[in-house]
């Protein structure tokens, strides 16, 4: 692909193989979500070939793309698309650009299979929010193009690096990130590798951020098991408050080391990145856990574990999709401060016990995407907590 300004044009070449028989095949377009087209993000299919042939597409919905194909089970079908997408500029969005700073995840179209369910179709949320839900792929080779002096961050271990192309590799994740910008970087080696770009005119500290990013992810490799990827990057860039966490990359807001935000997304790497979930059916399923991390890391667990901060209204809600969290601000009560609370209750009942239970769920779902009935079947110790606030039901 290559970037420029507010646009990028690319291919994507993969290879499916369905684990039930196809009748179609589809692909999300997340940027042209309508929060982010408001402040002129678009994203568009301009080619399809399936097998190596042309075939007819077409657009049902802003976000969805649907190939006519028959497949069986097990046969695998090689698809090849041509894509454009054009950044929005002042958005606080996972897609953006300011001057020569570009960046975007879930920028190239997603494949929207789930195994042992099929086509994922819910609709966008306009909360600050994922609906996407993605299986992990081997990331052959994902090459970046950019203009001379920029720096290109991305997903991945990096294969070879340019002046004008970085080309990158990952044996499994689910999607992909990318930034290019007139970063200042920083790296330290350490057991994960971490590399900082910072944006200019941001005040943050590259390597002030990399040293405070291994200290959490030694917390989190301890409690969770192995970081799942080659390394992690974080690109500090404007109009994002807060962050925004992909297999191996996070996209980082100004000065979020003053709070959680950054222990919240190394928390993610294993929380949506390693075990993933449909974000819009089950938002609990990364984000309780990332925000379980989080206060654990920071010893804010007491700010949590009481019911006294929830809103009656969201009580027992923590088990909703995001279509009922649609134009609710209490999602952040309900999703992340009541699943938290949850999980945390739970464990202090026998910290090592849990502890355990939670890095076998870990093992046990990585590299695929887990239910409410997973987290049932393996953090057993949780299962009356989190049926209280709703998580899990029955
Ligand atoms: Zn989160």
């Amino acid at each position: 692909m290559s970037v420029a300004g507010r646009h990028v044009t690319g291919t994507e070449r993969l290879i499916f193989t369905p684990d039930r028989a196809v009748g179609q095949l589809v692909f999300r377009l997340w940027a042209a979500a309508p929060v982010a087209a408001r402040r002129g993000s678009a994203q568009a299919v301009t080619s399809v070939a399936v097998n190596g042939r042309a075939r007819p597409y077409s657009r049902t919905s802003p976000t969805v793309v649907r190939i006519p194909w028959a497949g069986r089970a097990g046969t695998a079908i090689t698809i090849e698309l041509g894509f454009t997408l054009t950044l929005p500029v002042g958005a606080n969005e996972r897609w953006g650009n300011r001057g020569t700073t570009s960046w975007f995840a879930s920028g190239m179209p997603l494949l929207a299979w789930e195994v042992g369910r099929g086509w994922d179709v819910e609709p966008p949320t306009t909360q600050f929010a994922e609906a996407s839900t993605s299986e992990e792929m081997r990331l052959e080779r994902l090459t970046v193009r950019h203009a001379r002096g920029l720096t290109a961050l991305a997903t991945g271990g990096p294969v070879s690096s340019t002046a004008t192309t970085l080309v990158t590799s990952a044996p499994s994740v689910r999607d992909v990130a990318v930034a290019v910008g007139p970063f200042r970087t920083a790296s330290v080696a350490g057991p994960v590798p971490v590399t900082v770009g910072v944006t200019p005119g941001l005040p943050d500290r590259p390597a002030v951020l990399a040293a405070e990013t291994e200290a959490y992810l030694r917390a989190h490799v301890a409690r969770f098991g192995p970081f799942p990827y080659q390394r992690v990057v974080i690109a500090v860039l404007p109009d994002i408050s807060g962050g925004i966490e992909y297999p191996g990359m996070i996209l980082l807001g100004t000065r979020q080391d003053h709070d959680a935000t950054l222990s919240h997304e190394l928390g993610h790497q294993w929380f949506y990145g390693l075990v993933g979930d449909d974000q819009a059916r089950d938002p609990w399923i990364d984000e309780a856990f990332a925000t379980y991390a989080e206060a654990l890391d920071r010893g804010t667990s007491s700010s949590y574990t009481s019911f006294s901060r929830l809103p009656l209204a969201v009580r027992g809600r923590t088990g909703q999709p995001m279509t009922y969290w649609e134009g609710r601000p209490s999602y952040y009560l309900g999703v992340y401060v009541q699943g938290a609370g949850a999980l945390l209750r739970a464990r202090a009942r026998d910290p090592r016990l849990f502890d355990a239970q939670l890095r076998c769920y870990v093992a046990h779902n990585a590299h695929r995407i887990a239910t409410p009935a997973d987290v049932a079947r393996d953090l057993t110790l949780a299962v009356p907590e989190l049926r209280r606030v709703g998580a899990i039901r029955g």
